[in-house]
């Protein structure tokens, strides 16, 4: 599909702005006019009923002019910590600023790379993103960078950008950098360099291609070594990459008018991808029983009920993957619980009006949802 077609077509769409396109390099402030045209473009992206999460760097940016580090060539770890402490309310006061005259809401959401990989926070942050974009707001995340070490940290938004992509399903990823694509050489260097259109398949040639003097291309903390990384979890995720120009104002509005850019196709689903991860990634913690009608019902792709359920083994939280098995004891699908093990076996066998009653809470009328079961039996 055309980079054009795709932007129209996509569902769910996570933006990655990157530092040297958000701020003036004269003032070290946020650039407003970049700021209020983008906004159009997300604007323009929600009324066609599109959902958009923006991805946005600057906090340290930001917060080193503020505290007056911004001569130091080199800040430490600490320094930088306090840095993005002081900038990030800068960076979220530009784009409340760039939003309003849209009529648009945003949210800050800080994450870790822990909150990208432990998988009961990543439900939550899901839940949570999933819940602002049904309501009309548009999340803008950043890395959590006061509280994370060198070791730790992910250091460049494309790769958190990836992973935010994987966890919300988006089904593209756009990566605005201050080059227009992926290029064969550096194109700083080498006038033959030559951009690609489309890479299908991350090839150890394509990835060699940005390595070598093209993997710092760009001046923010990630060059064209990781946007590849960050295009392959994508990928994986059966999410589609779009790396291009972001300086120029609109920058999603200019890609749908044709400006240059590479995509990189999804390798699967986002659907597919995400229940593979359930099916062979995760390890169960336990096992539901189900009764014939609940089996049958699960194969034709409904939710499960506690209503359906049998039995309840095994010790697991909240978020855990689970086997379930049919009444002979043989796997018929996995997935992922929303009520702990204690609490599901208070409501085996229950409507699930009747939940609320006996555990004092609801975390919704299903015990496996749909969206997180793969059918594994025959
Ligand atoms: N999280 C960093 C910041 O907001 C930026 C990381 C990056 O440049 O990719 O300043």
């Amino acid at each position: 599909m055309a980079a054009v077609n795709l932007v129209a077509a996509a569902r769910r769409l996570v933006i990655k702005v990157g530092s040297s396109i958000l701020i003036d390099p004269e003032t070290g402030r946020a650039d407003e006019a970049w700021l209020n045209a983008f906004a159009s473009d997300v604007a323009r992206l929600r009324q066609r009923g599109q959902q958009v999460v923006v991805v946005s760097s600057g906090s340290i940016a930001l917060g080193r002019v503020r505290l007056g580090l911004h001569r130091r060539r080199r800040l430490s770890l600490p320094e930088k910590q306090a840095a993005a402490a002081a900038g990030q309310n800068l960076l979220m006061r530009a784009w409340e600023q760039a939003f309003e005259p849209y009529g648009l809401s945003c949210a800050q959401i800080l994450l870790t790379r822990e909150d990208t990989e432990i998988r009961r926070r990543w439900l939550n942050a899901r839940a949570t993103i999933d819940t602002l974009l049904g309501l009309g707001v548009a999340p803008v995340i950043n890395e959590n960078d006061t509280v994370v070490t060198e070791e730790i940290r992910y250091g460049d938004n494309d790769r958190l950008a990836a992973r935010v992509a994987q966890m919300t399903g988006a089904d593209l990823l756009v990566l605005l950098s201050d080059v227009d694509g992926v290029y064969t050489s550096d194109p700083r260097r080498d006038p033959a360099a030559r951009r690609l259109e489309v890479i299908e398949a991350l090839t150890p040639e394509i990835e060699a291609m940005a390595g070598g003097a093209n993997a710092e291309a760009g001046v923010g903390s990630g060059g064209m070594a990781t946007k590849l990384i960050a295009a392959r979890i994508a990928q994986h995720a059966g999410c589609a990459t779009l790396i291009t120009l972001g300086e120029r104002p609109s920058p999603i509005e200019a890609i749908e008018d044709g400006a240059p850019c590479t995509f990189i196709a999804p390798a699967v689903s986002p659907a597919a991808a995400y229940k593979s991860w359930i099916a062979g990634t995760l390890a169960p913690q336990g096992s539901l029983t189900v009764d014939p009608g609940a089996a049958a019902a699960l194969k034709r792709g409904a939710s499960l009920l506690p209503a359906g359920i049998r039995a309840v083994e095994g010790r697991f939280e909240k978020g855990d993957a689970v086997l379930v098995l049919d009444a002979a004891g043989h796997e018929i699908a996995r997935g992922l619980c929303r009520y702990d093990a204690a609490d599901a076996a208070k409501i085996v066998g229950l409507k699930s009006a009747a939940i609320e009653a006996v555990l004092g809470y609801s975390a919704g009328p299903t015990v496996i949802h749909a969206d997180d079961l793969a059918l594994t039996g025959p």
